[in-house]
């Protein structure tokens, strides 16, 4: 409506159009700042008004005060991912609120430079998070799909000490090369294909490639058992490729 009215708003903002808010996944907002945006904004539906009975909007919101704590957790200003519910004929408030986070994004200075953040540094810790979405998404998955009374809720939804330990807590897992009888289970089922086997070869995680899903935990029979998952600890390093034959 905005434009339709001819109405004035920045231009340094750049608009990609979604089905629905609560299609704009936690990866998307990081990948937004990886790929040196200094600000996102999310315009939703009004609350309670949406077009689908999935209710995006709010599963939007939460993803938004997720993201946000981690923002924290990195060194970044939360203010620079801001959600906004608004109906489509709303040009007005659209436009309000875009010029307003855009002054405020300025403020705060370039993505990085402005928390005095090194830009090699922020990369890396934006790769690392954005690696562990799946982790994250796994772990948060009830709260994600929660849907509270009023917006102020939120805030208290996720906490720093929380998203710490989160991050404190991710998991690594590990094969271990006694157990595994190269039923190839695990390496059928892993999302990334960070599992090195085949036929008659002992099995073993890329842990380069591993997002910390846990599908190959919950797929390795119980008779074998050889998935271990590994909690504040270094992971051994994988048996040598000579090594990694079953004879039968
Ligand atoms: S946890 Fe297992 S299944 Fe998941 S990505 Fe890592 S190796 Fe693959
Ligand atoms: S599922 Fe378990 S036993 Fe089978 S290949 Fe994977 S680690 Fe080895």
């Amino acid at each position: 409506m905005a434009g339709v009215s001819r109405l004035q708003y920045t231009t340094e903002i750049r608009l990609i159009r979604v089905m629905c808010a609560g299609r704009v996944d936690l990866e998307f907002v990081l990948r937004a700042f990886s790929n040196g945006m200094d600000g996102v904004f999310i315009g939703g539906c009004r609350l309670n008004e949406c077009n689908y009975i999935t209710h995006g909007n709010f599963h939007a919101l939460s993803m938004v005060f997720l993201c946000r704590r981690i923002m924290e957790h990195i060194g970044l200003n939360p203010e620079r991912l801001r959600i906004e519910f608004m109906s489509s004929g709303e040009g007005i408030l659209f436009a309000e609120v875009v010029n307003d986070f855009v002054k405020k994004v300025k403020e705060l200075g370039p993505l990085g430079e402005g928390e005095g953040i090194d830009e090699n540094e922020l990369k890396s810790k934006l790769a690392e998070i954005t690696k562990l979405v799946p982790y994250i998404k796994m772990v948060k998955n009830e709260k994600l799909a929660l849907r509270l009374d009023k917006v102020e809720d939120y805030d208290a939804l996720y906490t720093s000490d929380e998203i710490n330990r989160l991050f404190s807590e991710v998991p690594s897992y590990y094969i271990d090369p006694d157990k595994c009888q190269a039923c190839m289970i695990c390496l059928r089922k892993c999302p990334v294909e960070a599992i090195i086997g085949g036929k008659n070869q002992i099995h073993v995680i890329d842990q380069e490639k591993c997002i910390k899903c846990g599908t190959c935990f919950e797929a390795c029979p119980p008779r074998f058992g050889a998935v271990k998952k590994i909690l504040a600890e270094p992971v051994p390093p994988p048996i040598p490729e000579e090594a990694r034959i079953i004879v039968r």
